[in-house]
């Protein structure tokens, strides 16, 4: 294992990066000036800049070891793709030169006809298109040169997620420009919202994974019975790094520390095997292009070391799942957190009338978060007492709630000393960052100078979950804008709206538990959403007001939603019917025939012990016992079959869905349960898979 005593982690950051420094120390003057404006102002770029751009970072990638380049992607199945050719140009005198050309480095043309476009290409013109993002810098690894790029139809629509994204941040952008410029900033040139997600993830032992087929195909376990230890102790949760997880989690560090990707946090999470990892926070396509690597070098980094990275949301069943908290803010490229109570009157105005934004955003378009982070596997932890529920509500701590209910109601508020804030005059009390209980199960939580975006799953890109935050929170801003820029009085109108939105928007804000019932009870009380499964989820998409608010911002047309509805209900369809199918298999091929093994031993038993005149109770019983379970078993694996046929017959896709939500996942839970009760009597050495213990505790 590499130390910080061989590799100094500041001298090896960011060295396999094509970043600002190696730009301008490689790039002429003016060139790099002009590369700086597109990146910064999103200026066209001068095709003969690209020109100059792409000879350097070819010579750079070469003296890393690089012979090929690839237009690094992020189409619609939720992965990376990437397509590599090499530099090699024939001389035509039977040698090979090295060369890229700007052309190359602007535009790729990947036969993109497999990936999904939910109709949106018929396969006739199937090409895609992949354009250079110059916004996300070019990195080095594995022999090639990855450039991040966008990945659109030839008629110009996304085929993928980085696209969404980039415009969603153009959105808000340009509608919180207004705001900032309306309170009088003219410093502030740009605005982002910088995103820090914590990646949760289990670690197992490679050799035990490689024979679990379900692990390979399909990331989860589908069987296993419960092992004698589960999570109960909690002493897993910011437990000691045993040695050779300590040694994965440094030599992961270390290759995103190359790759310019800030790990920062590292420890050991809820469940046995379970782990976290959160770098610093990062603009948003930048923090998303890096969680899509570090996703990546979580696995591969892992195989190199005999172990295998789980990101699935539910690896396990009874040991919590995974998410990944998406932090959100908005900032100033000078570097004013627009989430930051202020310090003056003037400061908190702003505070309170881009928190109101947010606000209004989550409770109008709760239903549009909650699609954003569906998935089959998200699935099983949303509303699970792990994660948050399905609701969609919003946590602001006490005081935060008590201010804004002091300015609604026109009453003081009750803090150290009682104040009545009147808003844009008076500043508001310190508001403590943390405030005393954090609360761990809001999915959407105020803390201190940022939200935090609980719902999100592991697996799944943070691509999603941020265009639709900046997207709808963009909305609010330019609605209030739009009756700010008309207003006589400026401070009275911004006071008016914070109290409006308030009382109008308040039912989404709440402070208690999440996890329980009566939470449950009393959103259903505030008519907030409760949308259950990811197939319930899907048709908010197409809603008239969520198609309109993704249009009106320039991230998704009317077409480009249709095609992501289709395309989530499909993802869907294909996910559970994977799972299915391996369970058929897993169980026809091992689980049943190991039941029957067992069976057919214990039935000897009895009989040679008949013949020398033993009658044994207990076993005859137990074979009894267990020959029902058999009988049982075969008859679950038929009734998956029989669902699984029944489900793929539908012939709409609604309706397959619904199908394989409803009848074949009743099934294979019915399966799952009998092969689980079969797994405690069989012994260990007629088992033909690892169990829970082998996989949780034996890494
Ligand atoms: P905790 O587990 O206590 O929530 P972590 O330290 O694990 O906190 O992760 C917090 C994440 O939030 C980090 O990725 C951090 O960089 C990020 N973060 C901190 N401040 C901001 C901010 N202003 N905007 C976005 N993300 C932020
Ligand atoms: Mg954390």
């Amino acid at each position: 294992m590499d130390t910080a005593k061989d590799i100094c982690p500041s001298t090896i950051y960011g060295e396999n990066v094509f970043n600002d420094s190696v730009m301008r120390e490689r790039l002429p003057k003016d060139t790099y000036k002009k590369l700086r404006r597109t990146i910064e102002e999103g200026l066209p770029l001068d095709p003969t800049v690209a020109e100059v751009v792409a000879n350097a970072m070819k010579d750079w990638a070469i003296e890393k070891g690089a012979t090929h380049y690839t237009h690094w992607f992020q189409p619609l199945t939720g992965i990376t793709a990437e397509k590599h050719d090499s530099f090699i140009s024939p001389t035509g005198d039977g040698r090979a030169v090295m060369e890229f050309s700007g052309k190359e480095l602007i535009k790729g043309e990947p036969d993109a006809s497999s990936f999904p476009s939910g109709g949106l290409r018929a396969t006739f013109e199937a090409r895609g298109y992949t354009a250079w993002d110059c916004t996300s810098p070019a990195f080095y690894k594995d022999g090639t040169l990855y450039i991040p790029t966008a990945f659109c139809s030839y008629t110009g629509e996304a085929l993928d997620l980085k696209t969404p994204l980039l415009r969603s941040a153009e959105a808000l952008n340009k509608q919180t420009m207004r705001i900032l410029r309306l309170f009088g900033n003219t410093s502030a040139k740009r605005v982002v919202a910088n995103l820090g997600p914590e990646q949760e993830y289990f670690l197992v032992d490679r050799e035990q994974y490689d024979k679990r087929l379900d692990l390979i195909i399909c990331g989860r376990t589908l069987f296993g019975a419960k092992p004698p230890k589960g999570q109960e102790l909690e002493d897993q949760y910011f437990g000691r790094l045993r040695l050779r997880i300590g040694q994965y989690m440094h030599d992961l560090d270390t290759e995103l520390w190359r790759l310019g990707i800030s790990a920062k946090t590292k420890h050991n999470e809820v469940a046995p095997a379970q782990h976290e990892l959160a770098p610093i926070y990062d603009p948003s396509n930048i923090a998303t292009d890096h969680n899509n690597l570090v996703m990546e070098l979580m696995k591969t980094t892992a195989k190199k070391e005999g172990l295998a990275a789980l990101l699935h949301e539910k690896p396990f069943e009874g040991v919590n799942g995974s998410g990944k908290h998406l932090n959100w803010s908005i900032c100033t490229n000078d570097g004013e957190n627009l989430l930051n109570p202020g310090t003056t009157p003037h400061e908190n105005a702003q505070f309170l009338l881009v928190l109101s934004a947010v606000i209004k955003a989550v409770d109008e378009y709760g239903d549009l978060l909650r699609l954003s982070i569906a998935s089959a596997g998200n699935d099983h932890r949303l509303g699970a007492n792990e994660a948050p529920p399905a609701i969609v509500s919003m946590f602001l701590g006490d005081e935060l709630t008590a201010v804004l209910e002091a300015i609604e109601e026109g009453k003081p508020y009750n803090g150290k000393e009682r104040t009545f804030i009147n808003v844009g005059v008076t500043s508001l009390p310190p508001l403590p960052k943390d405030t005393t209980d954090r609360n761990r199960t809001s999915p959407f939580a105020f803390t201190g100078n940022k939200f935090e975006f609980r719902m999100c799953g592991s697996a799944a890109s943070i691509s999603e979950p941020a265009f639709t935050l900046n997207t709808i929170v963009s909305e609010e801003l330019a609605q209030y804008a739009d009756r700010l820029e008309k207003a006589s009085d400026f401070d009275t109108e911004v006071a008016a709206i914070i109290k409006e939105t308030v009382k109008d928007h308040k039912r989404i804000i709440f402070n208690g538990n999440n996890y329980t019932d009566e939470w449950v009870d009393e959103a259903h009380r505030r008519g907030l959403p409760d949308i259950r499964s990811t197939v319930l989820s899907i048709p908010s998409l197409l809603e008239k007001k969520n198609v309109d608010v993704f249009e009106k911002h320039g991230v998704l047309t009317k077409v480009e939603s249709e095609s992501r509805y289709e395309i989530m209900f499909e993802k869907y369809i294909k996910v559970i019917n994977i799972e299915a199918l391996t369970m058929i298999d897993m169980a026809g091929k091992l689980l049943l025939p190991a039941t029957l093994r067992y069976l057919s031993e214990l039935a000897s038993l009895v009989s040679s012990l008949k013949a020398v005149g033993v009658a044994n109770k207990p076993v005859s019983a137990s074979v009894e016992k267990l020959s029902g379970l058999a009988a049982a078993f075969s008859t679950e694996l038929d009734a998956l079959k029989s669902a699984v046929d029944i489900a793929s017959a539908e012939r709409d896709t609604i309706s397959q869905a619904k199908a394989y939500n409803d009848i074949v996942i009743k099934a294979m839970n019915g399966l799952r349960e009998v092969a689980d009760t079969v797994e405690g009597i069989v012994p260990s050495d007629l088992w033909p898979i690892p169990t829970y213990s082998d996989l949780l505790f034996k890494v």
